[in-house]
Order: structure tokens, then sequence, then C-alpha cells
């Protein structure tokens, strides 16, 4: 731990409740800071070592497993173990819920001004700690640094706006309508949320769940995807720092189902909140029926972008680069299919071959690099199995298609990496048509009229983002209201952002992150009847 760590935790004492340390019992607490558990290479990357934990945060405190188990973390962009974390379980999760539930009424009760100052001090902790976080981002998901830095004043502003919102929260009085009766609406947390988050977005998917639900007046146990469990337990960190009591926030990595149905049979934890594969938030939903939870699920996407024949195709050619290839496409709103009108397609693809060629593969800690690795060995073979599907079925490679061919002693030969890629000839009967493709490449089918396109567009069981790029004011008007998608982009992909509302329909998910509506997924509606005498 550095001399900074040290002097900022010295002299405080861990806040921990009597509930969360009998529920502890079981469980192995950390004797020492110290960093058996990490590659000593990768320390060198940070200037506050305190923040690589290899502990869970529970309840106030840093564990073990209780067995000791553990999970290697790897470098995506050199298939190396750089760490190791716990590999938690049922009972530690059981200990983290006692936790949460031993604060959420005392934080509850908290005024609304004093839980946006905490949260306050969160943020500027984080914000004090961005360099370092964004390396600890890169190593453990592979992202380049300028979209982990992206990534972070994304997600960090969510921390801030939830800050600030904690405060406007208000409910209603309602117009009697008798002499004898008057009606209010109260907004109450809904209690202990538990939330899982994915590897895609180690840091923004986070602070989106997290500060809405303290802000609101819950109590949060975090289970972070277990490829990416640094950037989590940094944050875990940097709360404690701040002062958030113990058990307001609790921060476990481990053995995801096992976590996640502890949390699912749980009567207390009142959400989920979860971000990941239509699959496991199908299992989730499911599960959550058991107690009547709560959900909100962001879920798997299918974006269509849709280049009309009057777009500015430069223009439009860059936005699919940036949606299709930011993060080697592994998020839920890269653009999918790119969906093109016939007079405009051989332009099209010239121009977006010649930027697709541009991108530069290699370390994500490398200055001028733009793509990275993918995040796993198996994301590498199953993005093969779409492109072989595709090929099979007529399309045809403009630009990668492959694996790039490293030296056998290259440093990066280890790696999960795929060729930035074009495929023209795309066709609907393909496998990529309908399934995520979550890896850097952009298959490119042709349209004929606007019905086309926005049939093609609807024809998935997904509707979570989608792209248009026209200058027709009116069509941009009409497309927008046909498209079945919970967000809509018109000449623009950066479509995310603190003060706007994030979600999808159909299979892409229930319910909305950030903005004002973010907020409400954390708040009960309580209606008050008082009787006039
Ligand atoms: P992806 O395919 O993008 O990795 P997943 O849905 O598998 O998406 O993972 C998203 C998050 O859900 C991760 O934190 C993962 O550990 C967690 N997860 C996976 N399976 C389960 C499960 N059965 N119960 C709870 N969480 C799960």
């Amino acid at each position: 731990m550095s001399r900074r760590a040290v002097a900022t935790l010295a002299g405080r004492l861990p806040q921990v409740s009597a509930a969360a340390q009998a529920a502890l019992g079981g469980v192995r607490q950390a004797s020492s800071t110290a960093h058996p558990a990490v590659e000593p290479d990768v320390l060198a990357h940070l200037s506050d070592t305190g923040l690589l934990r290899t502990q869970c945060y529970v309840g106030g405190q840093w564990i073990d497993a209780s067995d000791g188990a553990t999970l290697e973390v790897l470098d995506p962009s050199t298939g190396r173990s750089i760490a190791r974390v716990p590999r938690c379980g049922a009972n530690e999760t059981r200990a983290a819920i006692a936790g949460a539930v031993a604060q959420f009424e005392p934080w509850a009760a908290r005024p609304a001004k004093e839980r946006s100052a905490l949260l306050r001090r969160w943020y500027d902790a984080v914000v004090g700690a961005r360099d370092d976080i964004t390396r600890l981002m890169t190593l453990e998901s592979g992202k380049p640094l300028a979209e982990s830095r992206g990534e972070f004043d994304n997600g960090v502003a969510s921390i801030e706006w939830f800050a600030e919102e904690a405060k406007r929260t208000c409910g209603d009085v309602l117009e009697s309508p008798d002499r004898h009766r008057r009606f209010m609406v109260l907004k109450q947390p809904v209690g202990v949320v538990g939330a899982i988050t994915p590897w895609n977005f180690p840091f923004s998917m986070i602070t989106r769940k997290v500060s809405p639900a303290l802000a609101a007046g819950c109590t949060v146990v975090l289970k972070p995807s277990e490829l990416t469990p640094l950037t989590a337990l940094a944050l875990a960190e940097l709360a404690e720092r701040a002062g958030l009591p113990g058990g307001v926030l609790s921060v476990l990595t481990g053995d995801a189902p096992a976590i996640g149905d502890a949390m699912l049979k749980s009567e207390e934890v009142r959400k989920i909140g979860f971000t990941g594969s239509t699959a496991v938030g199908k299992q989730l939903a499911a599960g959550a029926a058991g107690t009547v939870k709560r959900v909100s699920l962001e879920l798997g996407g299918n974006a269509p972008f849709i280049v009309f024949e009057d777009a500015d195709l430069e223009k439009a050619a860059t936005a699919v680069v940036a949606s299709s290839h930011r993060n080697s496409g592994q998020t839920c709103i890269c653009t999918n299919r790119v969906l093109v009108h016939e007079r405009v397609h051989d332009a099209f693809v010239a121009t977006l071959t010649a930027k697709v060629s541009a991108l530069r593969l290699g370390s994500g800690l490398e200055q001028g690099v733009t793509q990275g690795p993918l995040i796993s060995a198996a994301a590498v073979d199953r993005l093969e199995e779409k492109v072989a599907d595709a090929l099979s079925k007529g399309a045809v490679v403009a630009v990668g298609g492959q694996r790039p061919k490293w030296d056998a002693g290259h440093s990066l030969a280890g790696g999960f990496f795929y060729e930035p890629t074009v495929l023209t000839g795309a066709r609907p009967d393909m496998r990529m048509f309908r399934e995520e493709l979550f890896g850097p490449v952009t298959p490119v089918y042709s349209f004929s009229s606007d019905d086309e396109a926005v049939q093609l567009a609807n024809d998935t069981q997904y509707g979570l983002a989608c792209y248009f790029y026209t200058k027709d004011l009116s069509r941009a008007w009409r497309v927008a209201e046909r498209l079945q998608y919970g967000m809509v982009g018109i000449n623009e992909v950066a479509i995310t952002s603190e003060v706007a509302p994030f979600g999808g329909v159909k299979q892409s998910g229930l319910g909305r992150e950030q903005s004002k509506y973010g907020l409400a997924e954390f708040q009960d509606i309580k209606t008050v009847c008082l009787g006039l005498y």
C-alpha cells in the first residue's frame, strides 16, 4: 500500500454492524494489505498501489473466501494472469446481505443532503484516482487507455449527477375527491439491492447502478464480473476512504451462480440490477419472481445502423467505425448490422473499409493503439464461428476476417486478438443477423426502400439501441417512431449520458438506468391517506 493510502486510512476504524460481524463469523478476514495475489509488474503501473485490492469488501471488512479459494484475473492482451481475487460464494454473500440489511434503515433515514455529501466525497476520491483506475481497467479488460478514460469520464459523471439528484426527490400531494381524506405520495428506497455487472464496462456499469441506489437510500451488494474485478474493488477501496459506512456498499467477487442464487433467495434483497446477457437476465428475472423482487435488466442488443441514400457518407462511415469497433465491438449498443441503401452501397463500403483498415491493433497500454483484444479466448472462438458461417453463405471479406499473425515470440502472441473486419454481402439468413457479434466485425447489408430498412432493422428479438443517418427531417421523424428500440441515435452514435434514460425494449431488458428514470427504479411509491375528523 502506498504511503498516501496508509495516511488516508490511518486512525479510521472500519464501521461494521454487529449483524455483519456475526455473519462474518465464518468468513476469513484479511489481516494484511500486502499483495501476494498480484503480479509485481502490475503494481508498477499504479501510483497508488493501495487501490489494488485482492480481497472482497463485505460489511466494511476486507475478507478472503471462507475456504481460501481464489480466481485468476487475466490480461486479455497477453493471456497472462495478473492477479487473484477471492472466489466467494453463498456464505460471503449472506454476510454481505446481512451488512446491507443492518445499514439500510440508518442509511435511508439520513437526510438526502447527507447521503449526497458522502456520494460527492466518493466522487472526489474516484476523480483523484483517474490515472490508476483507467490503467486497471485497461489491464483487466484490454481496452485502449483512451477508451478507459472515456468510460471513466462517462461513469464518474453518474456518481456526480446522482449525488446532486439525491436532494431533488419529491413526492406528490393529490387533490382529494372528498372533504374527509387527504392523499400524499412518498418516494422511498426499495431496500437492499443486489447489483450484478459485466466485464465490458468494468467501471461505468457499476457507477450507474450503485450511485442512484445509494442516492435513493438503498444499500448495495455488488457482484462485478469475475473477469474484471479489480476496478470494482478499487471503487470499494475509494468508498471506504470517502467514509461510506461499511455495509452500505459491499463488493464480492467469485462464483457467479452461487452469489446470484443467494441474492435471489434472500427475502431481504428487494431489487436486482443487472447488466449482461439475455440468457442470464432471464434466469435472474425468473429467480426474482420467487420473492417478487423488482428487477432492472439491461441485456443484449443487435443494433442496426441505417445509412440512407441522402446520408453524409463520410460522417456515417466514421460513426459506424466508432459504434461498431468501440471496445473491440464488445458493447450491447455496438452496431451489429449496417444497412446501406443500394444506391450508395459501394461508395460507402469503400469509405468504411479505408477507415477500418486504419485501426491499430495492440496492447491497450500502448500509445496510438485504437483496438485491443477480445475479453477471452472463447470470445475469439465464438466470433470466428459466426464469421465462418457468414462466409459459407456468401459474405465477402473487405478487410480483416482473421486473427492477427503475430510471430511466436511477439509479446501479444498469447492475447485474444481478432483483426478489425468488414464483411460485405451480408444477408438475413446468416447467424450474425440475429446474434450479437461482440467482436470487431462490421457486416454490411443492402436495402432499396425505407420500408425495407425499417423491416430489416426491427426483425430481431432485441430492441436496445439503433442508429440512422439521413439529412431528411421528415424521414428522420417517421423512421425514429417506427424503430422498435429503447434508444435511437439520429446522425449520432454517442447516445449515452447520465442525464438520458438508457435501456431497451423486447428481449433487451426492463427498466432504465441513468437520469431521473434510473433513480425511480430504486424508489417505491407509498400512498399515505390521512383521514380528517
Ligand atoms: P457476458 O456473456 O457478457 O459475460 P453474462 O450474463 O454471462 O454476460 O455475465 C454478466 C454478469 O452476470 C457477470 O457479472 C457474471 O458473473 C454474472 N452471471 C453470470 N451467470 C450468473 C448467474 N447464474 N447468476 C448471477 N450472475 C451471473
